[in-house]
């Protein structure tokens, strides 16, 4: 280990299930074979990060949370290639890393890797919201340097950019068609940018008229109050693709309706109301609908995300509220009470 790289360092702690972050000071980990160890410049606080704090997947306690990590790569393991040097720019976002033997990842497919893991949730290496932090390699993001996006503003995009670039990328839209975004929040704010970027013909719905000029500066074409959404169907003829991201389950179901024949509807936020979707069958099956969840991608999607981000002036950015690891708990209740605008961002120096 580099003799720059302190023997113990600050991270913000949850000591057992439903606990608050706090800040302790921990001993800084030496990468081994696969590892690399990360200086991390930020880490943005997801409201996946409940996962973390109340133990729902397996978390192993004491853990610090954090899937959306941005810093430099400051030590590696014997077993790291030459791929991956030490003072550049990585991130990690919500894949921990895969195994390569799996039959998922045997056929490609990393993101359903069958020991896999989600970096500051079950992954035994922790996460983002401390000083320094360890990762398996392929859980590693190569970034760009010099991008015009910040550090702050780039981290939220390995998690909550990742998760709805993907919604847009994997529907059967073409640039021109009618993509409809659900949802000016957290995700529902990137999505457009995306959207928009990517050539679509870009349509916001919200709860009411007081977001439409966000909305509209964000990227989209048109934007809709949630009770005057069903005019999308008689001006457009209805949208190509419509991305979910309100976690909000009551208003999901009511999109089917907006979709185009053959359309698509794309579920990338888990309600947190607990409740189910609630879908007309038979609009589904007479107009060809397709309705569907993703998971987040791996790395070199994140590689190709930040890069897409960064490409031209019209680049996307989170619009993020900083704090210090401090302030990590309040960073933290702030999201899970639904209060940020649009995603909180722990920095460090
Ligand atoms: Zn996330
Ligand atoms: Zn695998």
């Amino acid at each position: 280990m580099s003799s720059s790289i302190p023997k113990e360092h600050r991270a913000a702690v949850v000591e057992k299930k439903g606990a608050p972050l706090t800040v302790k000071t921990v001993p800084t980990p030496t990468p081994k074979d696969h590892q690399v160890l990360i200086k991390v410049s930020a880490s943005g606080v997801c409201f996946s990060d409940h996962f973390a704090v109340e133990g729902v997947m397996g978390t192993p306690f004491p853990y610090t949370p954090g899937h959306e990590v941005v810093g430099h790569l400051v030590s590696k393991g014997s077993g790291v290639s030459d791929e991956y040097k030490e003072g550049s720019l990585v991130g990690l976002g919500w894949n921990g890393g895969y195994c390569h033997q799996c039959e998922a990842c045997r056929k490609g497919e990393f993101y359903s890797c069958h020991s896999f893991q989600v970096t500051g949730v079950t992954a035994h290496t922790g996460g983002g919201h401390q000083e320094y932090v360890l990762a398996h390699w392929t859980a590693v993001v190569k970034l760009p340097e010099n991008t015009g996006i910040s550090l702050p503003e780039m981290a939220p995009l390995l998690c909550a950019g990742l998760t709805v670039n993907d919604a847009l990328r994997h529907g059967k839209a073409k640039a021109g068609d009618v993509v409809l975004i659900q949802g000016i929040g957290g995700l529902g704010h990137l999505a457009l940018q995306f959207a928009r970027k990517a050539g679509f013909h870009v349509v916001a719905v919200s709860g009411s008229e007081s977001k439409r000029d966000l909305a509209l500066q964000l990227g989209a074409h048109d934007y809709f109050a949630a009770k005057d959404a069903s005019k999308i169907k008689e001006k457009y003829g209805g949208a190509k693709l419509a991305v979910a991201t309100a976690p909000s389950a009551a208003s999901i179901g009511p999109l089917l309706p907006l979709l185009a024949r053959n359309g698509d509807l794309v579920i990338v936020g888990v309600p947190t109301d607990g409740k189910n979707f609630e879908f007309d069958p038979l609009a589904m099956v007479t107009q060809r609908l397709n309705v569907r969840g993703l998971t987040c991608g791996c790395s070199i999607n994140n590689e190709e995300l930040v890069n897409f981000a960064a490409l031209g002036d019209n680049k996307v950015k989170a619009m993020v509220q900083t704090y210090k690891l401090d302030d990590a708990n309040k960073a933290y209740e702030e999201v899970i009470k639904g209060n940020p605008k649009f995603r909180n961002v722990i920095v460090f120096e």
